[in-house]
């Protein structure tokens, strides 16, 4: 008989546009070797579903919505709890509509670190603007919307602004107040430490 865990987390491409400084991908770029990982078939994808009761796609060197094969496998999970990390903004607005709607039950977590207009300072090359658009529209069509705040120097005196803000929008705020004791990167000193 089938058994069921809870819980996998997918990470299903080796892709993502961002470059924020602390990620592996900045790692491997570093000593120049390839980032690992490839586009998960429908048909693997397929096996891992079978077992489990919920799926999350947070990428940990990859971000899910560069996999071509991501809004199919949204569609199979009808029957099962999601949950999806992303912040990388180069989808088309009508990609993620068709993503919203291939699984109205999932939970979208973008991670916006700052206000729109401020995120990119560690999300390099995120379109920060279209980030919060997206959660405002998703949040209007139904779907669970979180914002994710990892706290730096430079956008901890914005984190009450952007509290009120996804207030308003009845977007969920989670703020991550992290401190990194080791490592040289200039964005982990910034990190502040939790109150
Ligand atoms: S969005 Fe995620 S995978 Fe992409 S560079 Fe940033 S931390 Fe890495």
């Amino acid at each position: 008989m089938l058994s069921r865990r809870k819980c996998i987390n997918l990470d299903i491409t080796s892709t993502c546009t961002l470059e924020c400084p602390d990620c592996q991908r900045e790692v491997y770029k570093q000593k120049g070797l390839k980032v690992p990982g490839h586009n998960m078939s429908i048909k693997d994808f397929k096996i891992v579903y079978n077992y489990f009761e919920e799926i999350s796609f947070c990428g940990q060197i990859s971000d899910p919505i560069f996999n071509p094969n991501f809004i199919d496998m949204l569609k199979i999970c009808h029957d099962r709890k999601v949950n999806i990390h992303t912040a990388a903004s180069h989808k088309s607005w009508d990609w993620y509509m068709e993503a919203f709607d291939a699984c109205p039950h999932a939970r979208w977590e973008f991670g916006l670190d700052g206000l729109p207009k401020e995120s990119s300072t560690y999300r390099k090359n995120q379109d920060g603007i279209k980030i919060f658009d997206l959660m405002v529209e998703g949040k209007k069509r139904g779907i669970k919307m979180v914002w994710q705040y990892i706290a730096f120097d430079y956008n901890k005196d914005s984190v009450n602004e952007a509290r009120q803000i996804a207030k308003k929008e009845g977007i969920k705020f989670n703020l991550i107040e992290q401190y990194y004791k080791q490592g040289s990167s200039p964005h982990k000193k910034a990190w502040i430490a939790p109150k």
